[in-house]
């Protein structure tokens, strides 16, 4: 057979397609992964949020309730002692029994729920705890004015809202600021009444402040960790689609050239077909022509073939045809083109050759013909052929077609003149 085929242009178009659905498929399957792992991360960030939250009102609560607890009893009296101080602001409330003696001569001072959750938010910030402030917009003490946090939230009290949070830098510490506000009860126009409160008006909040930088770090690292696997998957899946891409090319090409081959060849025989014969008969011309080198055409015939195969079968027929195909394929050379014209009929396009030197190879096809004996039945008999050739060299500016029918003509007279012969045109 042939060694050499047809380069197409099939091949690069359909491996690019190929390549082109893969890696759309992989940018897809990119996207999704993408959006799964940002879903993780920003579900991961509120589970956190949340956390800080829920802790957040949690504190605030507890701290509601001691004041509320305070503020029920009209503030709660403690035993003065060294670093005990007297809120200097109830001095200034008439009829407010700020400071009471016991009967053993004991000084007791009176703490406001504000005293009393200021001071507790000193001691949790010396316990190295969570911080609280009491704030409103009116303080009777200037240390509770609000800071930036809480005059925002303390406007958005007044606008309606429930609570307010938001993160805070403070250097290397972040803050997640949770604040809420404080609704005038009646206990409270006690100490505020003056200031021109009702009932049910909010007279200021208490905000909390919890450290969050080391659940933004655990985040910053779950981020991390997530955009890592991501990125893993990423990379494994890249690999996968060009391994299989390249895969998948590979037995494309080798389909592709396997049809190509069957679209080129002849079924029975693996000779050219008489298309592919043509193609290349064309290029060859075209060839010789600018190079104004001769060209010539052997065709060649089966004698007395249907005797054959009415002799041994069609099976045999079809075994000489392959038989001297093959030994077609190994006599004619390298560069001269071998084809299976038609039913029993063969066609050599014999570029660079004269019409005798032409015969010479057609007389060489004849031998081979000849020296050819298969096999038949149990009794050691064989099957023998002849074949008859006709030559005919193209002239300058000749059709192919037209040659082709003067070979053609040179076998039948070759048949005519009794077969096992070679014409020259
Ligand atoms: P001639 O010497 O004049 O060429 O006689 P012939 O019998 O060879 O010529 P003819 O053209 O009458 O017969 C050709 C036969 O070849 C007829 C057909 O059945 C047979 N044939 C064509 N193709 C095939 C094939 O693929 N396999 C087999 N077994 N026989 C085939
Ligand atoms: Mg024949
Ligand atoms: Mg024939």
């Amino acid at each position: 057979m042939q060694p050499h085929t047809r380069p197409t242009e099939l091949t690069a178009g359909s491996s690019r397609f190929v390549r082109k659905y893969l890696y759309g498929i992989f940018l897809i399957f990119c996207l999704v992964v993408l959006s799964v792992f940002w879903g993780f991360s920003y579900k991961a960030g509120e589970l956190i949020e949340n956390q800080l939250h829920q802790q957040g009102v949690a504190f605030f609560q507890e701290v509601v309730i001691a004041r509320k607890w305070a503020a029920n009893h009209g503030g709660v009296y403690v035993k003065m002692g060294p670093g005990v101080k007297t809120n200097p602001y109830l001095l200034k409330i008439p009829g407010l029994k700020v400071v009471v003696t016991d009967q053993e001569g004991d000084r007791y001072t009176l703490k406001n729920p504000a005293l009393m959750t200021r001071e507790m938010s000193e001691l949790a910030v010396e316990m190295g705890l969570f911080r609280f402030k009491i704030t409103s917009l009116k303080p009777l003490n200037p240390q509770n004015a609000p800071g930036p946090f809480e005059r925002t939230a303390l406007a958005r009290f007044e606008q309606g809202a429930k609570e307010y949070f938001d993160y805070e830098q403070h250097g290397n510490e972040v803050l997640y600021r949770y604040m809420a506000p404080l609704v005038t009860e009646k206990p409270c126009l006690k100490c505020h009444g003056s200031q021109g409160y009702r009932i049910g008006d909010i007279r200021g909040g208490i905000s909390v402040s919890i450290m969050a930088g080391d659940m933004m770090k655990q985040l910053k690292r779950n981020n991390f960790l997530l955009f890592l696997s991501a990125a893993g998957i990423v990379a494994i899946l890249f690999a996968l689609i060009y391994f299989i891409s390249h895969v998948f090319i590979k037995d494309l090409k080798s389909a592709e050239q396997m049809l190509v081959e069957m679209a080129s060849r002849d079924f029975l025989t693996g000779l050219f077909n008489r298309r592919e014969m043509f193609a290349r008969l064309e290029a060859e011309v075209s060839r010789t022509d600018r190079q104004g080198a001769p060209l010539s055409i052997i065709m060649f015939d089966i004698d007395h073939f249907k005797k054959l195969n009415d002799t041994y079968g069609h099976d045999m027929g079809d075994d000489v045809l392959k038989e001297l195909s093959a030994r077609l394929l190994q006599t004619v050379r390298h560069y001269d083109i071998p084809c299976r014209y038609g039913g029993e009929e063969f066609l050599v396009v014999a570029p660079d050759t004269t019409s005798k030197a032409a015969g010479i190879l057609a007389e060489r096809l004849r031998g081979m013909a000849l020296d050819m004996m298969l096999p038949y039945g149990t009794e050691g008999q064989e099957v023998r052929i002849s074949i008859s050739a006709g030559v005919a060299e193209r002239i300058a500016g000749e059709p192919v077609k037209k040659t082709i029918s003067r070979a053609d003509a040179a076998l039948y007279r070759a048949k005519e003149g009794g077969r096992n012969r070679v014409e020259t045109a």
